[in-house]
């Protein structure tokens, strides 16, 4: 049977947003990945499938909930605790060059971490490291001592992932870790990152808006919309039989490319506007865009319901 490596359970985090308010860009969220498993996260922009990320490595303390890594409750650490946990939990950035220091060379930040956690005293065995992570890359080692700018956007994204394992994780987080990158550029990436899990026997948080690269890259997937889980399960599952409204709308504004099925299929509609998740109203947050959407809706919000073999959808309609 598989093991989990990371169990989130009704995950909150919650930013003020003036008087008497509250910005709840996560609320209510659970998942589990396995060990050697990668979950997807999609939904739209300022969904708040980034800030799950962000919470897990605690570059935001979480409001509620607890976070279960390998057996262990990290809800709340100390400082000792949250050193050995960003060890194990790396996270690879949308803007690689955003993520990399401009200052540094591209061997010294790879190398940020070894010093903090005191990982290769011995300077040669140091920078041998550096040349070998570089190389996994598909780097030369004489990058090594080059600034960040010298680099095209996809060789920055791979210093952004050599950093991510230099200090052997077992866990990464890959937020949106292609949309910043050409088209032709993005398949290596995502292929390189499916090569370093089968090696290494990593777990990923994959985090993005491309359903097609998460249908890819993902074995579980999970839709956020407005803070909140709408539909969660194995990915043939949740492609093949969505079960929401908003998914099956995401779903249905991806591009085939088939002629003859673009012919056949229309999109499904998804008219008007997000709600703020400022002190978001009761009732369903996708009801004002939903075409099936009832009094029950805009009333009562729908929790997760098992449709079938763990998968999970938020809806009254099921
Ligand atoms: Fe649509 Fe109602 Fe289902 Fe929400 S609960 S997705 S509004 S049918």
């Amino acid at each position: 049977m598989s093991e989990a490596l990371l169990e989130v359970r009704h995950l909150k985090k919650y930013f003020p947003a003036g008087r008497n308010a509250l910005l709840k860009a996560v609320d209510d969220v659970s998942f589990c990945i396995n060990k050697g498993e990668t979950l997807g996260l999609v939904g739209e922009s300022g969904c708040g499938k980034t800030t799950v990320g962000r919470t897990l490595i605690r570059i935001y303390e979480p409001d509620g909930g607890k976070i279960l890594f390998d057996g262990q409750d990290i809800s709340r650490v100390n400082r000792t605790q949250a050193k050995e946990l960003t060890r194990r939990m790396q996270m690879v950035f949308q803007d690689p060059y955003a993520s990399l220091n401009p200052f540094y060379t591209v061997g010294e930040v790879i190398a940020e971490g070894f010093s903090i956690h005191g990982m290769y005293p011995n300077k040669k065995e140091r920078q041998e490291r550096i040349c070998e992570l570089l190389e996994m890359v598909g780097l030369h080692r004489d990058h090594a001592g080059r600034f960040p700018h010298e680099f095209s956007g996809g060789q920055r994204q791979r210093v952004g992932i050599a950093r991510a394992l230099a200090l052997d994780p077992s866990f990464l987080i890959c937020d949106e870790p292609i949309s910043a990158l050409d088209v032709s550029i993005q398949a290596q990436v995502v292929n390189m990152l499916i090569r370093f899990q089968e090696q290494m026997n990593l777990t990923y948080l994959f985090i993005a808006h491309d359903l097609s690269m998460v249908r890819h890259i993902s074995d579980k997937t999970a839709v956020m919309y407005c803070g909140t889980m709408v539909e969660y399960g194995k990915t043939q599952e949740v492609y093949d039989h969505a079960a929401h409204p908003y998914t099956r709308g995401l779903l249905s504004a991806v591009p085939v490319a088939d002629p003859d099925y673009e012919a056949s299929h229309s999109r499904i509609p998804m008219d008007g506007e997000v709600p703020s998740p400022v002190n978001p109203a009761p009732g369903c947050r996708f009801a004002g865009r939903c075409h099936h959407a009832t009094d029950q809706c805009r009333g009562e919000t729908p929790v997760l319901k098992d449709v079938g073999g763990g998968h999970l959808a938020a809806c009254h309609l099921l």
